[in-house]
């Protein structure tokens, strides 16, 4: 018994030193929390799901920490403005037409990769100095 208390005072201080647990949900691109906040896919998922539902949907509602960030409305509408101009500058939106209006799902990895790489590149010339590091770390 008097073995387990140290232990567990242990695991309570640790804990309250991991910021990450501390630090509230925040922009990942300005940092600001007092704007409302979006979970933005990275890979934008979203049109890919309404093109390839099979493939995609599914995945798409689980909303899993790896593929969203938290981004306030503005940069919220930021990222998919530079989106629908990279998709554009990719052959995307031709390609589209060119197909009646479908991808396939070697094409659509194709573009949803770049996207997401397109989005780490935007974000690391914020302020998300939170996820910079991260970002260095994983890759
Ligand atoms: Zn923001
Ligand atoms: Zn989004």
């Amino acid at each position: 018994m008097e073995t387990r208390v140290p232990r567990a005072r242990r695991a309570g201080i640790k804990k309250n030193f991991d910021l990450t647990k501390l630090a509230r949900r925040r922009c990942v691109k300005c940092w600001r929390y007092d704007r409302r906040l979006d979970r933005h896919h990275k890979g934008h998922e979203y049109l890919f799901a309404c093109l390839l539902p099979d493939k995609y949907l599914a995945r798409y509602n689980e909303f899993r920490v790896e593929d969203v960030v938290d981004l306030c409305v503005k940069h919220h509408k930021s990222i998919h403005v530079i989106y629908k101009r990279r998709l554009g500058a990719w052959g995307f939106w031709t390609l589209l037409a060119k197909q009646d209006g479908k991808v396939t799902f070697v094409q659509a990895e194709r573009f949803r990769k770049r996207l997401v790489n397109e989005c780490h590149v935007w974000l690391r010339r914020g302020a998300g100095l939170r996820l910079k590091q991260e970002l260095a770390s994983s890759s």
